[in-house]
């Protein structure tokens, strides 16, 4: 009898992590790609305290350990199981270049590693000036198709950050670069990495670079309510609205509502990985009251227009 009962457990997990791991496939049954994951080296995993004491940023998220960082291979084992088939790896918007480009050298290698399962986003730090330009050059030369995860707020304390950010935002119009930002409610409950990258800043943004192709992560902290006013809405015909973290922060209406007012084409599935399980927002979608070519869209469709890649 003592065996049985290993082989029994194991007999119903297995059948209920395959059911788990079907389900997935079986609601969604369409192309994923996720377009918000955070990758970090195994030594700043390992060393988080000490990567907190010269980040204050990092720290304000970080310094909890029970907040999540992953891996490479964590990630890929992570988009297996849920089948996503294509995640956009970002970087986080340190202060300093240097702890920037630590990370950058690590995405980097690790889009080499899988260059079918990833698509680098590096990042800068822009009050470097020069320093970030020339990295930002690198990071192009290396492949990446974007910068970002871009936290301005604490990146440029100075009252012209625009005058110092528009260098950087030339050298990605110029490339066909995306820039993805960070994006803050302006009101709502206080949380960690909440920050104060808000609206009328993202707008400054958009009006001053209207080419400039622009990813507003976590529904762009409701960014999207103001294109009820037109002027609103034609400045923003290069902006998108990346889903991370949306469990956390908004009802699940927030996808039909925003679908509404910007278009559905404007909509990118992110995970806000390895914050929040990819499958979380998958489960999220496939209950929603939403066609399913508007799930195409923003599972996948829209991801491969602005990243130009062909459907696989
Ligand atoms: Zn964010």
């Amino acid at each position: 009898m003592r065996l049985v009962y290993p082989s029994l457990y194991l007999c119903i997990y297995n059948v209920a992590s395959l059911v788990t791991h079907l389900g997935i496939r079986v609601i969604i049954g369409q192309m994923v790609i996720d377009f918000h994951t955070h990758i970090v080296p195994p030594r700043v995993k390992q060393n988080r305290q000490d990567y907190a004491c010269s980040d204050a940023g990092f720290a304000s998220i970080f310094s909890d350990p029970k907040a999540k960082l992953a891996t490479v291979e964590e990630l890929i084992a992570a988009m297996d199981r849920d089948e996503v088939e294509l995640s956009i790896v970002l970087n986080y918007g340190w202060s300093t270049q240097s702890l920037c480009t630590e990370v950058n050298n690590y995405i980097l290698e690790s889009v080499a590693h899988y260059p079918k399962r990833l698509v680098g986003f590096c990042s800068v730090a822009p009050a470097e000036g020069e320093i970030a330009l020339r990295e930002l050059e690198r990071c192009i030369k290396g492949g990446v198709k974007g910068i970002g995860e871009l936290r301005l707020d604490n990146q440029l304390k100075s009252r012209n950050w625009l005058e110092v950010v528009s260098p950087l935002v030339e050298l990605v119009i110029k490339n066909n670069l995306i820039m993805m930002t960070h994006a803050s409610e302006p009101i709502g409950r206080q949380y960690p990495g909440k920050g104060k990258v808000t609206h009328n800043l993202l707008y400054a943004l958009i009006t001053d670079f209207p080419d400039l192709k622009l990813v507003c992560a976590h529904w762009g902290g409701g960014l999207p309510f103001y294109a009820l006013m037109p002027e609103v809405k034609a400045a923003m015909k290069n902006v998108y609205f990346d889903t991370a973290a949306s469990p956390f922060l908004y009802a699940p209406q927030i996808y039909g509502q925003v679908a509404q007012l910007v278009g559905a084409e404007k909509i990118l599935f992110g995970s806000d990985y390895p914050l929040m399980p990819q499958r979380r927002l998958l489960k999220e979608i496939s209950a929603l009251d939403l066609s399913t070519g508007t799930k195409e869209k923003i599972l996948s469709g829209n991801a491969q227009k602005l990243l130009g890649v062909a459907n696989k």
